[in-house]
């Protein structure tokens, strides 16, 4: 197991950088949590802990005791940029060889390139998180908030899923995380599998996932071939997956049973 620490910035009574509408304490947990869903929905190595899964207040040092104590692999800590700019930033602590400069590396290039952002650079700084950290360490700076067209995009959560997904995508490179393989029973029945969509563009699967969670449903994307198939469920009964089915289908939801 990767056991793998995710440090949402600020919370509580530490909003972050405030401007444009948002705050950067909810916009830094939402992108931790969605970090954790993927992680924990797409792959069966890593096991995850939070600095905070809600808006609490946590010191810097209750942090990184948490992350040590738990004896973590690695820290991720997630943070939106203020000072006027544009783009993502990363940062390891002054001075740290391999194997952190090799994780920046290739975290920072996955953020950037499924984002889009404006690189601003690989960084290095002595920040708490960084230096009191007793295993390899990375703090990201996730766009501006004070600036409109960085504000813009952190509103939208099909973007703090694409910043979300670039950690991960880095993530599974540094570490090798293996994809969960989800087939057919391991005790040999069959199972009846509820999808609602496939897709070549992991995006479009993303995005019909997100849909179909807010409606109520769990969902799992299963990469199969080239397509990405958007499932809500795997029954071992027919009369289970059909009736998932016709509820998916009275919300909307093109299903089959597979
Ligand atoms: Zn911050």
């Amino acid at each position: 197991m990767v056991k793998i620490f995710i440090d949402p910035g600020h919370g509580g009574s530490d909003a972050g950088a405030v401007s444009n509408g948002i705050q950067e304490k909810n916009i830094t947990l939402q992108i931790a949590k969605k970090v954790q869903d993927i992680l924990q929905n797409e792959y069966s190595n890593v096991s995850i802990r939070m600095s905070r899964t809600g808006d609490s207040t946590v010191s810097l040092s209750e942090r990184t005791n948490a992350a040590n104590s738990w004896g973590a692999d690695y820290y991720l800590s997630i943070h939106i940029n203020a000072g006027g700019g544009t783009g993502f930033e990363s940062y390891v602590y002054t001075g740290v060889g391999t194997p952190t400069t090799t994780y920046q590396t290739q975290i920072h290039s996955a953020v950037i390139s499924s984002t889009n952002f404006q690189d601003r650079g690989k960084k290095q700084a002595n920040f708490h998180v960084l230096r009191e950290t007793t295993m390899p360490a990375i703090l990201t700076e996730n766009g501006f908030i004070d600036t409109k067209a960085d504000a813009d995009k952190l509103k939208d959560s099909s973007f703090i899923t694409s910043i979300a997904r670039g950690h991960v995508n880095g993530l599974v490179r540094v570490f090798q995380l293996e994809k969960k393989v989800i087939d057919s029973g391991n005790d040999g029945t069959a199972l009846y599998k509820v999808q609602i969509g496939a897709f070549k563009n992991r995006d479009n699967a993303n995005s019909l996932a997100a849909q179909a969670k807010s409606k109520g449903f769990d969902t799992i994307i299963i990469q199969s071939g080239n397509l990405y198939k958007v499932q809500i469920g795997a029954f071992s009964k027919r009369s289970n997956a059909d009736s998932l089915a016709s509820r998916a289908k009275s919300s909307g939801f093109d299903t089959i049973i597979i």
